[in-house]
């Protein structure tokens, strides 16, 4: 099949969290499964610096845009997945993130940013920007693609869509000055289209009119057809309930993984674990813990934000400093976090170790030097992070919710008797709830023989990509 990938990251090009591992992975996955897939992103000038050879491959106006689309040529990596850059300098070509300025406030102008990023989506999927390529299939992601649908359903030969949502609560909400500014269709603004609560939404265009949707987890389909964690679409979606279906992302192996990660001092395997316990050390000298292997070492990586429940971590600190364990935490975010951290830090020298930033290699270290993750998450529409710490045997403590119940096996009898056990689940969103998980999990690892049998089990799993991306592929052959 032909299938347009629409994504406003993808590693290793360009990423901030999920979305971005998801759009570099799963079009790789499908290209080994013989698809011809391309990925469309947007020219962010940071991309376009580090692939200098991207030739322009076709040139189209747009409207809205200040400039004509160049649309340029490239490959992921190399030898890698085709992929086109949507180079609107005016746009893109700018210094910060792909959503934000350097000072982290959100691009005055991403409305225009991502309409027109959309506009060049749909020329290219409607066949007519000049590729000679219509795909059999457009797959969007998350509302920067949101006004794909609603515009590509009005052309007479469109190719279907699916839209998957990898986090709901960012919706692409803008005013309707902004909606007549952008030029849409006036049709377009209806509260059975993109209207939303007076302002228009990004997102619902994609909720609405995409021919299927997806979700990154079964229970995340399951509940944002709630108002709970619907976030006011929740109405929208269980009108479309009978087209929205859960796949799980997968993991890179080929990136995430002890036996052949590149980016940690020391190599290991289920059968051979020595390199985690030298990673430990490693661990504790690079976060200014002290250096005891005998004492447990929880670790954090993530947005500091609410829905990761860092702040349940925080508040759950006295508690969890009162046993004999060590926490190792990476994370950036909103500032009252990263501050209330570096003093949480401050307090506890030796025993808690922060790390403020965005450090991919110190990632991977705390992934393999742990000895168990938390993950007390509000809502998770999937995450990867418990799945690399699967991997890399460290236990995930996680709330149940989301992609989290889904992949992690709580420890309680049956599941330790039947060897399915891969971790620690607990329910509540509270501080008392997490701190509760940790002494489960710590009351297993004071019983040597018992915490090795439930590394075996989560080491054992597997959360390839082959797996979603043969159940994407199964989904674009329906439609
Ligand atoms: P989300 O997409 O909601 O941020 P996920 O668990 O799906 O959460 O994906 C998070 C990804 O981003 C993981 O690959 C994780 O390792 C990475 N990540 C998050 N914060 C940091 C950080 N401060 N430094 C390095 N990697 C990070």
């Amino acid at each position: 099949m032909k299938i347009l990938f629409a994504a406003s990251e993808a590693h290793p090009l360009i990423k901030t969290g999920g979305l971005g591992d998801v759009a570099g992975s799963l079009p790789a996955a499908l290209e080994r499964l013989h698809q011809d897939v391309r990925v469309i992103l947007p020219a962010y000038r940071h991309i376009l610096e580090r692939l200098p050879e991207a030739t322009v491959v076709a040139e189209f106006p747009v409207p809205g845009s200040p400039e004509p689309v160049r649309l340029r040529r490239a490959t992921l990596v190399k030898d890698g997945v085709p992929v086109y850059l949507v180079d609107v300098p005016a746009l893109f070509d700018r210094a910060g993130g792909p959503y934000s300025d350097p000072q982290g406030r959100d691009w005055y102008d991403n409305a225009l940013r991502f309409a027109t990023f959309c506009r060049a989506v749909v020329r290219v999927a409607a066949n007519h920007a000049g590729l000679d390529w219509a795909p059999d299939v457009v797959h969007c992601n998350d509302w920067q693609t949101g006004l794909v649908p609603p515009l590509l359903i009005r052309e007479p030969r469109r190719p279907p869509m699916v839209f998957t949502i990898h986090n709901l609560a960012y919706q692409g909400v803008f005013t309707r000055d902004t909606f007549q500014y952008l030029g849409l269709p006036p049709e377009l603004w209806s509260m059975y289209a993109l209207e939303f609560y007076g302002g228009f939404s990004f997102i619902k265009g994609g909720l609405v009119f995409a021919d299927r949707l997806t979700t990154v987890s079964p229970t995340y389909a399951r509940e944002i057809c709630t108002p709970e964690f619907g976030a006011g679409l929740d109405g929208v979606l269980r009108g479309r309930a009978d087209r929205l279906e859960g796949i799980l992302n997968g993991v890179d192996y080929r990136v995430w993984d002890p036996g052949r990660d590149t980016l940690i001092p020391h190599r290991y395997t289920a059968h051979a674990m020595q390199g985690k316990q030298r990673d430990k050390i490693a661990l504790q000298k690079r976060m200014g813990l002290t250096v005891e292997p005998r004492v447990p070492l929880f670790g954090h990586i993530g947005r500091m934000v609410e829905q990761k429940g860092v702040d349940l971590i925080l508040d759950a600190l006295p508690a969890l400093m009162t046993e004999d364990l060590q926490l190792a935490i990476l994370g950036n975010g909103e500032a009252r976090f990263e501050a209330a951290f570096r003093t949480a830090a401050e307090r506890r020298p030796g025993r808690l170790g922060v790390h403020i930033g965005y450090d991919e290699s110190l990632a991977h270290l705390v992934e393999a030097g742990c000895d168990a993750f938390l993950m007390p998450s509000r809502f998770e529409p999937c995450g990867l992070s418990q799945l690399y710490s699967l991997r890399y045997g460290t236990i995930p403590v996680v709330r149940r919710t989301g992609g989290l119940a889904d992949t992690v096996v709580d420890a309680d009898g049956k599941s330790i008797r039947s060897g399915a056990a891969t971790g620690f689940v607990f329910d509540e969103p509270t501080p008392d709830a997490l701190a509760s998980g940790v002494r489960r999990a710590l009351e297993r690892y004071r019983r040597p023989p018992a915490w090795r049998n439930l590394i075996g089990n989560a080491m054992r799993q597997d959360f390839s990509w082959r797996r979603s991306a043969q159940a994407y592929l199964a989904l674009y052959r329906r439609i």
